[in-house]
């Protein structure tokens, strides 16, 4: 039985398994954050498939789909470009690339795309992907096919 004055100091002092349980359990916790605010979950596969590249530039119709200003890129589509970077979590999957020229895959680099990019991109493709094919973006790993 504990005395009503019992302090805290008294109780690690006579149990000092309390005390290394609590260490313990500090440290699981820590070691579960880390995991969880770490690098973000990757896609196994980095790069797309020759299969992949050749799709991507056929419903782009062989065309970079970057814009300015309202205006398409006029160069030939030469790199599959993950939409949202690889490098952030995005997933190695047909809804999350793009067909871009060099100039602008490098100069796009592993930048996180906005919202409204996404949403501009999703209706340019509506004007030029062909029938039957979902201009929809959807990078997130597990949820895009
Ligand atoms: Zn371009």
């Amino acid at each position: 039985m504990l005395a009503a004055s019992t302090t805290v100091t008294d109780v690690i002092g006579a149990h000092p398994f309390i005390t290394v349980a609590a260490v313990i359990l500090i440290l699981l916790f820590l070691a579960t954050r880390r995991r969880k605010t770490g690098k973000p979950q990757q896609d196994q596969r980095r790069m797309f498939t020759g299969s992949q590249k050749q799709e991507a530039k056929r419903r782009a119709g062989g065309r970079c789909e970057h814009s300015s200003m309202g205006f398409r890129c006029k160069q030939p589509g030469q790199h599959a470009d993950h939409i949202f970077p690889w490098s952030k979590g995005g997933a190695t999957e047909m809804s999350n690339c793009q067909s871009l020229c060099a100039r602008h895959n490098l100069q796009k680099s592993a930048t996180v795309p906005s919202p409204f990019y996404i949403h501009r991109l999703q209706r340019r493709r509506g004007r030029y992907f062909p029938a039957g094919v979902n201009p929809r973006v959807e990078w997130r790993l597990g949820r895009a096919h």
